[in-house]
């Protein structure tokens, strides 16, 4: 029988205090499941607060616990009799809430997995590409109407859904103006993500500043979306930059600081502000909206328009001994939730 290593919660709290790797046996795959062996699996914003117990959607709690992380690929080694779809060799990604991803093997009924294609796409862009690419896919068609030239303001722009948008908007013709907090190597940051496609970049401290304000006017046209993934201040500072009739968009809340906006921006300016869960767009996604929405992500990544996010890989050599790989896992969480950290950590099995 197979064992699976999983980085396993108990129960909530603290992802460091909670997650303890285990040996889970695999049981034998009924006739409409398959088997699956991880190739690699982010650590991701959202898996430590569900972990911690402050996020909507709970892990899966068995008898030994809950398996941690929601996105990844696996690879199918088996398949059960009565399975239509899959077959040995095909890559999947969950397509199914709270999955746990960071283990070597699991079964599954098919219809919780869909399946990926492999051609031109690796395997670190596939087991990331659930969650941010569709986010920044989203956010930049469901809002606002955007044509070409039009500009779109976004903080938090180093995250892996910034690099999303910002690589998305080129591939449409849409400048973004891209606003991340100042650091030691501020100017590399500044020339990785003008490498991506970005059209401007600004620290957050220089938001208020009239050189700021100088800088998006000479991009011609109004700012006619901001997307908001840090909340506090930094919210209320990409707000200040938005035309007439624009929308913020908030998707994430780094700071953990409440949203708080000038009153004039919503009466004179007509500003409109909403959020978006993407977990809230794939339950109500018709499957071929979703279809169509894969396809056309797939094919930016295999044009060269959607890199693999900037990552680090722990690699989980099965043959480690326990020890070994949770202090590894250990290294790559805490990696994780690093400020300036810069770079997705992605177990690679
Ligand atoms: P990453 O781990 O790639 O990036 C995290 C980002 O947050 C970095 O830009 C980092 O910038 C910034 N950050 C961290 N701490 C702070 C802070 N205290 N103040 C300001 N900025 C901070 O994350 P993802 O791209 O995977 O996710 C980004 C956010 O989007 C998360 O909040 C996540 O939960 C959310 N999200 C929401 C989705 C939705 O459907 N609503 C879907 C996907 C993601 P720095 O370099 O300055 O530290």
């Amino acid at each position: 029988s197979t064992i699976s290593k999983a980085m396993v919660c108990e129960k909530h709290g603290q992802p460091k205090d909670v997650l303890r790797l285990k040996e889970i046996k695999i049981s034998k795959i009924k006739d409409d499941e398959v088997l699956v062996k991880f190739l690699a699996s982010p650590i991701n914003p959202s898996d430590i607060n569900q972990i911690e117990g402050v996020y909507p959607i709970k892990p899966r709690f068995k008898e030994y616990g809950a398996v941690g992380g929601n996105e990844g690929v696996a690879e199918v080694i088996a398949a059960g009799s009565k399975v239509k779809n899959l077959t040995v060799g095909d890559w999947v990604i969950p397509d199914t809430k709270a999955f746990g991803t960071w283990q070597t093997y699991a079964t599954s009924p098919e219809n919780e997995l869909q399946k990926i294609s492999k051609n031109g796409i690796s395997s670190i862009s596939a087991a990331t590409i659930s969650v941010n690419p569709p986010t920044a896919y989203r956010m930049l068609k469901d809002f606002v109407n955007l044509k070409k030239g039009d500009v779109v303001i976004q903080n938090g722009a180093n995250s892996a859904v910034g690099q999303s948008v910002i690589q998305i908007a080129k591939a449409w013709g849409i400048k973004t103006i891209n606003v991340v907090r100042d650091r030691p190597n501020f100017d590399e940051l500044a020339s990785e993500l003008h490498k991506l496609g970005a059209t401007l970049v600004i620290k957050e401290e220089d938001l208020r500043a009239n050189s700021t304000r100088e800088l998006v006017k000479s991009l011609g046209s109004p700012v006619r979306l901001a997307l908001n993934c840090v909340g506090g201040k930094s919210a209320s500072g990409i707000t200040r930059l938005l035309g007439h009739n624009a929308t913020i968009v908030t998707y994430g809340g780094m700071s953990k600081q409440p949203l708080t906006f000038g009153t004039g921006p919503f009466i004179f300016k007509n500003l409109r502000a909403c959020g978006y869960w993407n977990s809230r767009w794939n339950k109500e996604a018709s499957k071929k909206d979703k279809q169509y929405m894969f396809d056309d992500i797939c094919e930016l990544i295999r044009g060269g328009h959607l890199a693999e996010p900037w990552h680090d890989e722990t690699k989980w050599e099965v043959s480690d001994d326990n020890k070994t790989l949770n202090k590894k896992f250990m290294e790559a969480l805490s990696k994780a939730g690093k400020s300036f950290g810069n770079k997705k950590q992605i177990l690679t099995f």
